[in-house]
């Protein structure tokens, strides 16, 4: 019962790390009580992109008659909707099953909890770990707002179940997962009021990459309010009532439901770090750019850190621990946030990659930025997609991209051709030497390059 790795949580960061490991020669086992399949693919990335198509499809739909087609009325079935996201669910789930299950592992289905800094109990055994990986990921936190628990909330997990769709429902939130399932519900005909403290959705990101996606949701039907402070909720049963103020008022709003969409936090529930001897900070298992934790053998992955609720960050945070873990000889792997990229996928959906302008301000980062909105490209002009811009960043001294944004169609398949360039450590200039198809969204992208190029004196 002694590995050269075990690794607590079997879901994107913990597989990734395990299968590293592996392939690296090592013998790796796997802890996890399951249900198997991890959070992306059970209640996370999967399900609400397989909804979210549905509420993508009816939205467009509605709009039979600017396209030249006869109007048809579209009305969801949000029982019919879940049943389908879940046969979809379903397969990758078994996928991911029989990857966890393959002979080269043991896989133990059983809740971990640390004994020592390298003994595990699982089940009623003691296992050895000479490294230990720890990817228990996040769940959902929750919030002190006086009346909330008494009136009765929905979570992302709850929505995935409903076979009923309410009339009306209030958002708390204005995070990717509370912005997606705003306009998910929105877009099938509830009436959903969105309430978020900052002054901007998407709060993270720069405000104008924020508010294209605000002004489709009032658009849409939606009901925005930023810059809130929540006071209490009350319920007469039927229907829950935010009390909130806003711009110096007091306001209310009545829904059937509420989905509260506020946050996660690291699971580490029940795992007894103390007895490894490994430290958290502010809920978060604090971890270094290896993903070693305060105990130099243990390292944390995946959500559980803290540092980003992304999977393929999850993922690439789980194959270097496993590197450092099980390979010593070699130069370690170290997390480089360079080419840090983040995807929300609302219409339009937004695309972030590299610095923002906030970061370089707070950062004292020299950059330049040149914007080019979608309204004014022809492609975009022949799809009807015309909310929103592409905001590229780079050094003024040598036009290096160091930052590009994206709000509008597409945003989430176009930011990759930026990746790239990225990745390279290409210009501004290489992006507009570089052949683009004609018309293509992803031309849009020379507009801004082309200017910053000019700024910078770059050749082109
Ligand atoms: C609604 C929603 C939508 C999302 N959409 C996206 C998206 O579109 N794109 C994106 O990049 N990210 C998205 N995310 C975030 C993404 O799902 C997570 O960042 C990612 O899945 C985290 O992976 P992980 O390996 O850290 O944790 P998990 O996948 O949660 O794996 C943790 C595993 O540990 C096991 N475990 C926990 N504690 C123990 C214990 N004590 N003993 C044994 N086993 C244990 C659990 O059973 C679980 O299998 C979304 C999240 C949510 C909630």
């Amino acid at each position: 019962m002694e590995f050269d790795l075990i690794i607590i949580g079997g879901g994107s960061a913990g597989y990734a790390s395990a299968r590293t490991a592996r392939e690296a020669g090592a013998s790796v086992a796997i802890i996890d009580h399951g249900p198997l399949g991890g959070l992306c693919i059970l209640r996370g990335c999967m399900p609400t992109k397989t909804i979210l198509r549905s509420s993508d499809v009816i939205a467009l739909m509605r709009r039979a008659k600017e396209f030249g087609l006869l109007p048809v009325e579209a009305k969801a079935d949000l029982a019919a909707i879940n049943d389908r996201k879940n046969r979809i669910i379903e397969e990758f789930a078994q996928y991911r099953v029989e990857q966890l299950r393959d002979p080269g592992f043991t896989l133990f289905e059983e809740k971990a909890e640390f004994v020592s800094p390298h003994e595990i109990k699982v089940g009623g055994k003691i296992i050895v770990g000479k490294s230990i990986v720890i990817a228990t990921g996040s769940v959902i936190a929750e919030f002190p707002i006086p009346g909330l628990d008494e009136a009765g909330y929905l979570t992302s997990d709850g929505v995935l179940e409903m076979r009923a769709q309410p009339e009306s429902m209030i958002v708390l939130g204005a995070g990717a997962v509370a912005v997606e399932l705003a306009q998910f519900f929105s877009r099938i005909g509830t009436k959903v009021t969105l309430i978020q403290r900052s002054g901007h959705i998407l709060s993270k990101g720069d405000e104008d990459m924020a508010r294209p996606v605000e002004a489709r949701f009032r658009a849409e039907g939606m009901t925005v309010y930023t810059t809130t402070k929540l006071d209490r909720f009350t319920s007469d049963g039927a229907l829950k009532t935010a009390h909130f103020t806003h711009e110096g008022k007091q306001k209310t709003v009545s829904a059937q439901a509420v989905l509260q969409a506020l946050g996660r936090r690291a699971n580490i529930d029940g795992l007894n770090l103390e007895a490894a001897g490994v430290k958290t900070e502010r809920g978060h298992i604090a971890v270094d750019a290896e993903m070693r934790t305060s105990q130099p053998h243990i390292f944390a992955v995946g959500d559980v850190n803290g540092e980003h609720e992304i999977v393929h960050i999850a993922i690439e945070q789980g194959e270097i621990s496993a590197h450092n873990a099980v390979c010593p000889d070699r130069p370690p792997r170290k997390m480089d946030g360079r080419l840090k990229t983040s995807v929300v996928f609302t219409d339009p959906p937004v695309a972030s990659l590299g610095l923002t302008e906030k970061e370089c301000r707070a950062q004292n980062i020299e950059y330049l930025a040149a914007s080019y909105p979608f309204d004014d490209h022809g492609k975009s002009i022949c799809l009807g997609e015309t909310h929103g811009h592409v905001k590229l960043m780079c050094n003024p001294k040598d036009g290096e991209l160091i930052g590009a944004h994206i709000v509008g169609p597409e945003a989430g398949e176009l930011i990759h051709q930026l990746i790239t360039v990225m990745y390279y450590h290409g210009t501004v200039a290489d992006i507009v030497k570089t052949p683009h198809s004609h018309p293509t969204l992803s031309e849009i992208l020379t507009y801004p390059a082309e200017e910053l190029a000019g700024l910078v004196g770059e050749k082109i």
